[in-house]
């Protein structure tokens, strides 16, 4: 089966708001195994609709739209797809039932009686979370389904009830695994497997990049989830062979801090951390995981040179010979935050974050961090693009994932 994904409404043309309609709905597919391969947006005028209808109808079996089902003039999108497929709107009983309920304890407004109408021989879905009922027309081996707008009802009723009736089209079971990786862009993640995806049809793989990370969906389709584990398991254990190093987590709900946390507390070891571009950045990031007492000593934001020296340590002549922003410098704050605070591990962030006091020498974006283990120190040098809470970002996300491979390497090579 292919699918298309209609976006209805003129504040998605002007920019007002962003269309995550489209991609929630774009990933809820390629998870049911349902090819997508056009995405559109059209205002809120019919003849537009149509149009959209008629070229999404000669690509895709099924089509779904988002938004132009409120009680307004210009929300049109039922009675447009009613008058595509030539069928007159009809009321729906539970409906205008479930219109009167939700208005039970106010009077409706005229306008909303429109929403209890449904294009003759469409299956109306009910929403839970507004006034506004979905429906799908069947008809000429074709499906269209028309779903709210606002995300907080689309989402629910998209898994609620047609997510069921989706899934029973297609007669396989299907399942996703997300593989998460840092420390590797998408491209030279995607060359590294490129002749595994190019082989692998069920199950495909899917890479994607987000914020500072990358992404693998494995999905395949089988008689029932263990089939489709079965073909999953051994593609996701040649990925892992070639890009293991690099896979911090799996699922939606897996974070770096959060696969550092456990590799830390896993060898109960506590780190204390200094740091001067990032601003208490990274100690934020752990913080935000629970569990991070198990690990996290102190930080300390040490952003001036005076507070280098009293707090961490550090010579004044490094700081008079190579700088704050200097790999030595980087070096002895995080050796001095670990031995003042007697922490198993010390890490440091120090970094020119812009716009402002970048030099040729010493251009913005230029960072150097350290971790410092074992009477040995690490240090790391980035050149991170970007504005300054691209560069603290992303300099966290750097050294949690050097601490990460660090932390793996130690123990595989005892
Ligand atoms: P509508 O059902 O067209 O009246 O849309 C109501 C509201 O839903 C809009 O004002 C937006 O806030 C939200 N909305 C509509 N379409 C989308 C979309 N494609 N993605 C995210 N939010 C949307
Ligand atoms: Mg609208």
């Amino acid at each position: 089966m292919t699918g298309e994904i209609i976006a209805v409404g003129t504040e998605l043309l002007l920019g007002d708001i962003l269309n995550t309609n489209a991609q929630y709905l774009s990933r809820q597919l390629a998870a049911l195994g349902i090819g997508v391969y056009f995405q559109s947006v059209v205002g809120d005028n019919k003849d537009r609709l149509l149009n959209a209808f008629e070229n999404a109808f000669k690509r895709a079996d099924l089509v779904i739209t988002t938004g132009g089902l409120g009680p307004t003039d210009d929300d049109l999108t039922k009675e447009t797809g009613a008058e595509y497929f030539g069928l007159e709107m009809i009321e729906d009983k539970e409906s205008m039932d479930n219109l009167r309920d939700y208005f039970k304890n106010n009077n409706m407004p005229e306008t909303n009686l429109k929403q209890g109408y449904i294009p003759k021989g469409a299956k109306a879905l009910k929403n839970n979370n507004g006034t506004a009922p979905g429906c799908i027309i069947e008809k000429d081996g074709k499906i269209l389904v028309m779903l709210p707008g606002p995300p907080a009802e689309t989402i629910p009723m998209f898994e609620e009830s047609v997510i069921p009736i989706l899934s029973k089209k297609q007669d396989k079971t299907f399942v996703s695994r997300i593989l998460r990786l840092s420390g590797i862009g998408e491209s030279a993640a995607a060359e590294a497997i490129r002749d595994i995806m190019k082989e692998s049809e069920n199950p495909t793989i899917a890479p994607y990049a987000k914020q500072d990370e990358m992404l693998f969906r494995i999905t395949a389709g089988g008689n029932n989830k263990d089939e489709a584990d079965k073909l999953i398991n051994p593609v996701v254990k040649q990925i892992y062979k070639r890009l293991g190093q690099y896979i911090y987590g799996e699922g939606e709900d897996a974070s770096l801090e959060k696969a550092v946390l456990n590799e830390l507390e896993k060898r109960g070891l506590k780190i204390a951390c200094a740091e001067s571009c990032t601003g208490g950045e990274l100690c934020a990031r752990l913080v935000n995981c629970s569990g991070a007492s198990n690990v996290l000593l102190e930080g300390v934001v040490s952003y001036s040179n005076e507070s280098k020296i009293s707090r961490l340590s550090v010579k004044e002549e490094t700081l008079l010979k190579y700088g704050a922003v200097s790999a030595e410098t980087a070096e002895e704050m995080a050796k001095g935050v670990s031995l003042n605070l007697k922490a198993d591990i010390g890490i440091s962030t120090t970094g020119v974050a812009g716009p402002l006091g970048g030099t040729e020498e010493k251009p913005v974006g230029l960072v150097y961090a350290a971790i410092y283990m074992n009477g040995k120190t690490n240090v790391y040098r980035y050149m991170i693009k970007g504005n300054r809470n691209k560069i603290r970002h992303r300099t966290v996300t750097n050294i949690l994932n050097n601490l990460r491979e660090m932390l793996i390497k130690d123990v595989s090579e005892k």
